[in-house]
């Protein structure tokens, strides 16, 4: 019994400690996505924009995908 008990603590602190892993490097690999977002949004010329066909789809840049509305926040403000 007592064994049981300690394996289930042992493995739930493992999932645990896996978890809060998982949750930083998802963050760091989010805030790699906006950097790169961030970039492309600053170098593309954004020339054509199209929206899918659904309705209230936003309109995106063809060139670097990006929607309007993400290019508006991360180009940079003079
Ligand atoms: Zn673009």
């Amino acid at each position: 019994m007592k064994e049981l008990l300690d394996k289930q603590i042992e493995l739930e602190g493992e999932e645990s400690r896996l978890y809060k892993t998982y949750q930083v490097e998802a963050a760091n690999i989010r805030n790699e996505i906006l950097l790169v977002k961030q970039k492309l949004a600053n170098v593309c010329e954004h020339k054509e924009f199209v929206r899918e066909n659904y309705i209230y789809s936003e309109l995106y840049c063809k060139t670097c995908l990006l929607t309007r509305g993400a290019i508006t926040r991360f180009i940079r403000k003079p």
